[in-house]
C-alpha cells in the first residue's frame, strides 16, 4: 500500500479562504493583538507570519513589541489594556518569554474570551470537561485535517504520542469529544511500537526525528506527524520515518507541508470565533 499524502498547505489555504469569507460577511473587523518580548529570530518570524496571514484574511492585526527586559508588572498592565480594548478579539503572547517572567501568570492574565492560543486554565478546563472552549491551534489543526480527509474519528482507536500542554493533552480532549477511543503514550510508555500498531489514527507530537518507524504502523492507518525536527544536515523531518510509514499507512501528513500550515490558519479561525462569540455574527458597525 502507498499512503495518500495529506496536503496540509492546500487544506490550510482552503481554510484561510473560508475564514476570509466569514470575516467579509461581518459588520466589524475582528482584531488580533500579538505581544512579542525581545527579538528572538524564530519568534520574530512566527509573529511576522501571523500578522501577514491575519491581514490577508481581513483581520486587523497589531504586533506589540516590547523590550526583552520589560518587567512582569508592565507586561501585565499591557495585557489588561488589551483585555479592555473592545477592538481586540484575540490576544496572543508569543512564547517563550524571557526567564524573569512567569509565563503561567501571563497566560492567566489574558481574558479567557480573547485567549486565541487556548492556553488559559479556563479554556483548558472547558476542553477537559467537554464544553465549548477556545482550543490550542495545532491540535485544532490536526482535527481539521482529519475532518477534511473524511477520516472516521468516532469509534476509531487514536494514539496520541506526546503529552505536552500545547499539543498532546488538548488533542486528547478533542479526540475524545469526537468519540475516538484515545490512548496517550509518552516518554515513560513501555512498548511504544505495540501501542502504535493498534492505532487507526496515530498522531506523533514528540520532537524526536523519525522515531516512529514504518513497521510500527497499522496497515491503512491515518498518520498525522506534528513533529518538526531540524537534522544536522539542515533537513526538516517529522517524528515519523515518512517513506517507511507511507508504504504502510492509508494516509499521512508530510513534514513540512502537513500540520505546520494548519496552525496559523487555526489561529485566524480562533480569532474570528472569539470575535463572533463576543460581538455576535453581525455586531456593531465597524467604527
Ligand atoms: P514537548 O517537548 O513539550 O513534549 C514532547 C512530548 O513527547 C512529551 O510529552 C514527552 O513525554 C514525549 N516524548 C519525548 N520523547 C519521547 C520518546 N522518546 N518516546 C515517547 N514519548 C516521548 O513538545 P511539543 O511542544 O508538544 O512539540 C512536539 C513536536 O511538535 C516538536 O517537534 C515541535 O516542534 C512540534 N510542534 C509543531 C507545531 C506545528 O506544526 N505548528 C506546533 C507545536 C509543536
Amino acid at each position: 500500500m502507498t499512503a495518500r499524502t495529506i496536503d496540509g498547505t492546500a487544506v490550510a489555504a482552503a481554510l484561510r479562504a473560508g475564514i476570509a469569507a466569514r470575516v467579509a460577511a461581518l459588520s466589524y473587523r475582528p482584531g488580533l493583538a500579538v505581544v512579542l518580548l525581545g527579538s528572538d529570530p524564530a519568534s520574530e518570524t512566527y509573529v511576522r507570519n501571523k500578522d501577514k496571514a491575519a491581514t490577508q484574511a481581513g483581520i486587523a492585526a497589531w504586533t506589540i513589541r516590547l523590550p526583552a527586559d520589560t518587567t512582569p508588572a508592565a507586561l501585565l498592565e499591557r495585557i489588561e489594556t488589551l483585555n479592555a480594548d473592545p477592538a481586540v478579539d484575540g490576544i496572543l503572547v508569543q512564547l517563550p518569554l524571557p526567564p524573569h517572567i512567569d509565563a503561567a501568570a501571563i497566560v492567566e492574565a489574558v481574558d479567557p474570551a480573547k485567549d486565541v492560543d487556548g492556553f488559559h486554565p479556563v479554556n483548558v478546563g472547558r476542553l477537559a470537561s467537554g464544553r465549548p472552549a477556545l482550543v490550542p491551534c495545532t491540535p485544532l489543526g490536526v482535527m481539521r485535517l482529519l475532518a477534511h480527509e473524511n477520516v472516521t474519528v468516532a469509534g476509531a482507536r487514536a494514539l496520541v504520542l506526546g503529552r505536552s500542554a500545547i499539543v498532546g493533552r488538548p488533542l486528547v480532549g478533542l479526540l475524545l469529544a469526537a468519540n475516538a477511543t484515545v490512548t496517550v503514550a509518552h516518554s515513560h510508555t513501555r512498548d511504544l511500537a505495540a501501542e502504535c500498531r493498534r492505532a487507526d489514527i496515530l498522531v506523533a507530537a514528540i520532537g524526536r526525528p523519525e522515531l516512529v518507524r514504518g513497521n510500527w504502523i497499522m496497515p491503512g492507518a491515518t498518520v498525522i506527524d506534528v513533529g518538526i525536527n531540524r537534522l544536522p544536515d539542515g533537513r526538516l523531518v517529522g517524528d515519523v520515518a515518512f517513506a517507511e510509514a507511507a508504504a504502510v499507512a492509508g494516509a499521512i501528513t508530510p513534514v513540512p507541508g502537513g500540520v505546520g500550515p494548519m496552525t496559523i490558519a487555526c489561529l485566524l479561525d480562533n480569532t474570528v470565533t472569539a470575535a463572533e462569540r463576543r460581538r455576535g455574527t453581525t455586531g456593531p458597525p465597524a467604527g
